[in-house]
């Protein structure tokens, strides 16, 4: 079998370590080589280690490739996206930028609702056209693996049909069928959350189109009770749990993730530090979403210095979608974790990585370099990890590799 080696990075950034996210002064501890490489057969990681080593384990027919002194890192992990989605919503950016709130948008027919429109009257290969060009973006600024949500059909059908959209992408599923409560069930919330437990979730369990659910819980839009109902119908379906927590002000989102043992708590922005306690216990990790914070021109970011104070095994994720986080890029991501959140360049690696792969359920197979694991590794042109967060606006990326195959290169 025809192997690759990678010799000749500056750094290594392997993330190897307990097999579990990570929690306080681990999630500094990149466990990173110096002057390392990567040696790589059937699409799995085979060996890291120091140059010398992996030179030693090159056969006659191993490619290898010359890291020019780049840095080396597992593919980021995105852990929370709609990266599915029909048209964009330039024209309600331009509002903002006027001085319109996102409310204001919303409640005159733009926002979540003007996209809705857009993806029902896009036909599944439009949709899966439009995805794929954002999937590319992805991949070129460094993201390997991808969880997506479901959210702009709100309907059965084209709920699904952008499930499979998903599904054709290669991404993690998310079913959020309670993104938004659609324009033919205004007023009747109530009937709508009853069309999501008795009718889109077991299909979308039955046709196993999702892995997980998410709710958008704010009291504007699926108050906490609602929430409950929809992911409780969905763990009984055999669905993990994700949230919409707390993001336009503090409504106990976060005390029902906690309360329903789900996998992650998102957003956080309003969370009280009260409630980390309980998260730590129910080991829900907090999925911060800084981009949004930043394009919607808030300055309440998430504390994630609490966070990690209490144990929480923290992950970063870019939340790309139409509205409000238009980029795909997990090194903007890192920038603003650090210069608004003070997180450690460390920590923040750490949180789109290692954690975030647990957060998803592929913490066996993602997010460090370690033997056995699937070779989705990336070399960027920097020679020191911090400079991944410190230059911003530069797309890093040299080489990207998924499952030992080079998917990307920039000339
Ligand atoms: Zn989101």
């Amino acid at each position: 079998m025809r192997t690759l080696a990678v010799v000749g990075c500056s750094q290594v950034v392997t993330l190897r370590g307990p097999a579990r996210p990570r929690v306080g002064g681990e999630l500094r501890e990149l466990g990173i080589i110096d002057n390392g490489g990567i040696l790589v057969g059937e699409g799995r990681i085979a060996k890291v280690g120091v140059r010398e080593e992996i030179e030693r384990a090159i056969e006659p027919d191993t490619e290898v490739i010359d890291g020019g002194g780049r840095i080396l890192l597992p593919g980021f992990v995105d852990a929370h996206t709609h990266a599915v989605f029909a048209g964009n919503r330039v024209d309600d950016f331009a509002l903002r930028a006027g001085g319109a709130s996102y409310g204001q948008i919303a409640a005159s027919g733009g926002g979540i609702r003007s996209t809705a429109g857009k993806t029902r009257a896009a036909s599944e290969e439009e949709l899966f056209e439009a995805a794929s060009r954002y999937r590319e973006w992805f991949v070129r600024s460094g993201t390997t693996t991808v969880e997506a949500k479901s959210g702009y059909g709100l309907t059965l059908e084209d709920e699904m049909k952008m499930l499979r959209v998903i599904r054709r992408l290669g991404y993690v599923p998310t079913f959020l069928g309670a993104h938004e409560v659609p324009d033919e069930f205004r007023g009747r919330r109530g009937e709508y959350v009853r069309s999501v437990v008795n009718e889109m979730l077991p299909r979308v369990a039955s046709e196993r189109l999702a892995e997980y659910c998410d709710v958008f819980s704010e009291p504007s839009v699926f108050p906490i009770e609602d929430a409950r109902t929809i992911l409780r119908a969905a763990r009984r379906l055999g669905l993990g749990l994700r949230i919409h927590a707390d993001q336009l002000e503090g409504s106990g989102g976060a005390g029902l993730a906690a309360e329903l043992r789900a996998a992650t708590a998102d957003h956080l922005e309003h969370t009280e530090p009260g409630v980390f306690a309980a998260l730590r216990e129910a080991g829900v990790q907090p999925v911060l979403l800084p981009a949004s914070v930043y394009t919607l021109g808030s300055h309440r970011f998430a504390d994630a210095r609490a966070m990690i104070e209490a144990g929480l095994a923290v992950v970063l994720a870019t939340d790309f979608n139409p509205g409000s986080a238009p980029t795909p890029s997990i090194p903007m991501v890192l920038s603003i974790a650090c210069t608004q959140m003070k997180m450690h360049p460390s920590e923040a690696i750490s949180a789109v990585t290692v954690n975030a792969s647990w957060s998803l359920g592929r913490g066996q197979e993602a997010g460090t370099l370690e033997e056995g694991k699937v070779a989705d590794f990336v070399l960027h042109d920097c020679s020191d990890y911090r400079e991944l967060a410190y230059f911003f606006g530069v797309e890093h990326a040299h080489a990207v590799f998924a499952g030992g195959k080079l998917v990307f290169q920039r000339c």
